[in-house]
């Protein structure tokens, strides 16, 4: 907190306020107020229609090289669930199809803000055969069983919520 920052706005350099208890750094010239909000983020457990699930291999940091959901930032002007087939879009290269949510984490960062990551469950639509896109070395379909380890907790906990759901072991309608 002790970083000075300039006011987006108006490019004054901000001051510290207290705002409804919190303390942040507030520009003295407008009305900018230095929110600390949370990162919005999706993860999306995606069905094959033989049941398994897709994940890739990251090509990026962090986690380079180990597995992960497809996912990623929402943008401002998007609705988290155009976001999350967005994300399947360019890193499976395949169109997908939401079908339920799966969960709402809470995911806590030591040097950056916080993130609210928003777990949903899809299938491949039809035709639809994922491959990597620039973010991911690899690309691949696994049973549920034999999903290699996901490298994001928040992960992990959505493919949790996904088992305990038992939606990949019949009933994908719900
Ligand atoms: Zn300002």
């Amino acid at each position: 907190m002790t970083v000075g920052h300039f006011c987006v706005d108006c490019g004054t350099a901000l001051e510290p306020r207290t705002v409804e208890g919190r303390q942040l750094e507030a520009c003295p010239r407008c009305q900018f107020v230095l929110w600390r909000d949370p990162k919005v983020v999706t993860m999306v457990v995606v069905e094959t229609p033989e049941r398994e699930v897709v994940v890739g291999r990251r090509a990026i940091e962090p986690g380079y090289g180990r597995w992960c959901l497809p996912g990623g930032y929402v943008n401002h002007d998007e609705h988290p669930e155009q976001s999350a087939a967005r994300e399947c879009w360019e890193e499976i290269c395949a169109r997908v199809e939401l079908t339920g949510l799966l969960g709402v984490y809470h995911i806590r960062k030591q040097d950056a803000a916080s993130m609210v990551g928003i777990g949903y469950r899809a299938r491949l639509r039809e035709g639809e055969v994922p491959s990597p896109g620039a973010e991911m070395l690899e690309v691949r379909a696994f049973p549920a069983d034999q999903l290699p380890e996901l490298v994001f907790p928040s992960h992990r906990q959505a493919m949790a919520d996904w088992r305990r759901d038992g939606v990949g072991l019949g009933g994908s309608q719900r």
